[in-house]
């Protein structure tokens, strides 16, 4: 198998005029880090995407698993755009927050189940998010399977509105009215974002959704990291080449 390596749409300064970028954040705009908690924003990165959403009239969104308070806490003062934990809230350009709805009730029952089967898992991190829960094991890689399956019979007894996926590294727990897909539509049908051509950025399973929605849209798939075989679309190397690319956007002379 051989991995493509392919830059991302040309970036002639008419085009990215045009474009609605959608950013995944960890592993895509910063390096991982050893926990979620320990990531590093490089200095200059904020006022690169400031330009930038400047530059496409604003049409520039975060789209991460992360809570929206999280991506906010990382990037300030810069508040852009943004969906937080796979897009359960969706903070528009207007500022308006759309969140889909989660029963408290359930989630607290979800929670106390977790806690408990990952209890004897030593080095597994539990994140308790507002509408979710992400499972984190990157410093315990060999649990992965026991873990897989701990959490598929929680989520088997209890699945009711919540749904899991596998990121890299991690176990996504979210409400099942959450996903990159829609989070991507609902960003193209309001203002800045209205009649522009999607580009998603991202680097993990969990990206997949919001690739095929922007594709869907008359827009384009950046993977970041090893294309999977069978995939078409662009591909950049690393969160380092992505941060290299928006600044060769930024310093490209683009106007919107
Ligand atoms: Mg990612």
């Amino acid at each position: 198998m051989t991995t493509r390596s392919i830059r991302p749409p040309p970036a002639s300064s008419r085009e990215v005029a045009r474009w609605a970028l959608f950013l995944d954040i960890d592993g895509t705009l910063l390096d991982i880090a050893p926990s979620p908690y320990a990531v590093v924003v490089p200095k200059g990165l904020g006022a690169t995407l400031s330009t930038l959403r400047d530059r496409l009239g604003g049409a520039l969104a975060l789209i991460s698993g992360r809570a929206l308070s999280s991506i906010d806490s990382l990037f300030q003062p810069l508040e852009l755009p943004a969906a937080g934990q796979h897009g359960a809230e969706i903070r528009l350009a207007s500022g308006n927050v759309v969140r889909v709805w989660v029963s408290p009730g359930s989630l607290h029952a979800l929670r106390q189940e977790v806690d408990r089967v990952v209890a004897d898992l030593p080095g597994v991190v539990v994140e308790r998010k507002s509408m979710g829960i992400a499972v984190h094991y990157r410093q315990v890689p060999e649990v992965s399977g026991e873990l897989a399956r701990r959490l598929t019979d929680v989520l088997a007894r209890r699945r009711r509105g919540f749904h899991m996926m596998c990121g890299k590294f991690v176990f996504e727990v979210k409400p099942s009215d959450a996903d990159k897909a829609r989070t991507v539509e609902v960003f193209m049908r309001h203002d800045p974002f209205v009649g522009r051509i999607p580009i998603f950025v991202g680097d993990d399973r969990t990206d997949e959704d919001g690739f095929a929605a922007a594709t869907r849209l008359g827009g384009h798939a950046v993977r970041v990291g090893t294309m999977p075989p069978g995939m078409s679309g662009y591909r950049l190397g690393s969160a380092g080449e992505v941060r290299a690319w928006l600044e060769r956007l930024v310093n490209s002379g683009t106007r919107a």
